[in-house]
C-alpha cells in the first residue's frame, strides 16, 4: 500500500493553492484573491475582514472604485473634514 502523503508537503499542490491566495497588506493573513478587495490606487490587497474598512468612491463613473483608508483620505480628504 502506498504511503499517504501529507498534502501540505506537496510542493506542486502548495504552489497551486498559493496562486489563489494573497497576503493581506494590513494584517498579513492569507485570503483568497478577490480583486474587489484591491485598492485601486496603491494596489494593496485586503483580506475579507480588512476590506470592510475600505471605501467605495465609485459614483463618478460606472465602475466600482475601492480605496483603502489611506488612499481614501489622500484622494477624498473632504470626506473626512468632520473628523479633523
Ligand atoms: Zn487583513
Ligand atoms: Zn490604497
Amino acid at each position: 500500500m502506498p504511503k499517504l502523503k501529507n498534502p501540505l508537503h506537496d510542493k506542486h499542490l502548495l504552489n497551486y493553492i498559493s496562486k489563489f491566495l494573497k497576503m493581506c497588506d494590513k494584517c498579513c493573513h492569507y485570503d483568497y484573491i478577490n480583486y474587489v478587495n484591491v485598492c485601486c490606487m496603491c494596489k494593496d490587497f485586503y483580506c475579507e475582514t480588512c476590506s470592510k474598512e475600505m471605501k467605495y468612491h465609485g459614483y463618478y463613473d460606472e465602475t466600482d472604485h475601492n480605496y483603502c483608508i489611506t488612499c481614501s483620505k489622500k484622494y477624498f480628504p473632504y470626506y473626512y473634514t468632520n473628523e479633523l
